[in-house]
């Protein structure tokens, strides 16, 4: 009996070569934004200590009650694998000492996948990829127009379709709780119209009915208090401030009071991307302030704000096409298999050189391989016939311009070397 095949994990899939080079442009391209705003690079780990997330994305999200892949290691201790990026970053902030000395600015970005278990839908991946950047140290409004400024480069230099700017002030400790307490209030009369989690969650977590797709929640909420009217002095003039900072850069925004975002940390500005064609699920990056979550988690009282996009959305998103170098061969060579032990030492030479080299490992027909040669994209290919092999001189053809010329196989490294430097100025 066939064994039966084995499939990819349900929501992971595999970035087959065809696309790994556009995933890879959009990381170059975000790299180079990052660079012009002084971040720097962090690489961390896959998976954390499961307390990491529960205290640092919060117990009364989703994400930590429904989604994180929670396992025991074989040495009983609870890992889970990271869901995002933010609470890693805090956790290295803080085990590194990165706030030393006081007043430092540490910008930090960073790539790869995420683990949630979510409900399989389209565009939705229970591994997915993030691209994330945390500033830590400022409590200045400016630092907030400055990260918006980053992300909104990042996604015009990618062509994404019909981007939109939300943005939103949740207030702080002093304006939040009287706002919250009215929206109980507001809440608690319209209980029977709530939706059962809401139902179970709006005294702990008012403001997680704002994000509720149930209808009746929907619809209660449209009428709900906002925090707008609830500011204190020090609120109203930091959302002030963003707000010129981004009419400085002429970056376009909405205001959206409702927009509470899905974590229980964000203060202040909390902001969100959305692009077209991407049905109700059209988020594509979101971020905010979250200036206790440090200090909650173990570490000194430092300020900080962050983002991250979804790659994979990012990518559904992407409206005129981004032209990068597809990565072609250099030199393909076509060759008889007599010729086979002098191409294999030629290939491996320019390898060395840091030349481009594909060949066949069985070489076909002539015919066959000069096709093979075209279709690769390569610039050259190097023709190493019996007759080429019997007088040492090759047959060294621009695939591009269809020119050619005799070049000795001894001198064929620096032949090729100095064609392919002159063909890339
Ligand atoms: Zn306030
Ligand atoms: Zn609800």
């Amino acid at each position: 009996m066939a064994e039966k095949q084995i499939k990819a994990v349900k929501g992971v899939k595999d970035i087959l070569p065809a696309d790994a080079g556009l995933w890879r442009e959009v990381e170059r391209r975000a790299r180079t934004q990052f660079a012009r705003f002084g971040f720097k690079e962090i690489v961390l780990p896959i998976f954390e200590k499961t307390e990491v997330f529960v205290k640092g994305v919060g117990e009364e999200t989703d994400i930590v009650q429904k989604e994180m892949y929670t396992f025991e290691d074989r040495g009983g201790e609870s890992l889970t694998l990271r869901p995002e990026g933010t609470a890693s970053c805090v956790r290295a902030f803080i085990e590194h000492s990165m706030f030393h000395p006081p007043g430092t600015i540490t910008k930090l970005y960073y790539f790869g996948p995420m683990f949630r278990r979510e409900r399989p839908q389209a565009g939705r991946f229970r591994q997915f990829y993030q691209i994330g950047a945390e500033l830590f140290g400022a409590t200045e409004p400016e630092a907030d127009a400055e990260a918006i400024h980053l992300l909104w480069l990042f996604i015009q230099s990618i062509n994404i379709k019909g981007p939109r700017l939300y943005l939103n002030s949740l207030g702080c400790d002093v304006c939040r709780p009287p706002f919250r307490a009215a929206l109980v209030d507001f809440l608690t009369a319209r209980k029977e119209r709530l939706c059962e989690t809401c139902q179970g969650r709006y005294e702990r977590n008012p403001l997680r009915v704002f994000d509720c797709k149930a209808h009746g929640c929907q619809q209660v909420m449209a009428e709900a208090p906002t925090i707008d009217k609830h500011y204190c002095p020090d609120c109203e003039a930091h959302l002030a401030r963003v707000k010129k900072g981004l009419a400085a850069l002429a970056i376009p925004y909405e205001l959206n009071p409702r927009m509470v975002r899905g974590l229980d940390y964000y203060n202040r500005t909390v902001f969100e991307v959305t692009a077209e064609g991407l049905g109700s699920q059209n988020s594509i990056a979101g971020g905010g302030r979250y200036d206790d979550l440090i200090k909650n988690s173990g570490g000194p009282a430092v300020p900080a704000i962050g983002f991250a996009l979804g790659v994979e959305r990012l990518l559904e998103s992407i409206g005129a096409p981004l032209d990068f170098p597809p990565g072609h061969p250099d030199v393909f060579i076509v060759y008889m298999e007599a010729a086979a032990d002098a191409v294999f030492g030629i290939a491996g030479r320019l390898r060395q050189k840091g030349i481009a080299v594909e060949k066949a490992f069985k070489p076909a027909s002539l015919k066959n391989q000069m096709g093979r040669a075209d279709k690769s994209g390569a610039r050259f290919a190097l023709i190493v016939g019996e007759e080429e092999l019997a007088t040492g001189v090759a047959i060294l053809k621009d695939l591009k311009n269809s020119t050619q010329q005799p070049v000795p196989l001894a001198a064929i490294d620096e032949a090729l070397a100095g064609l392919l430097t002159a063909g890339t100025e």
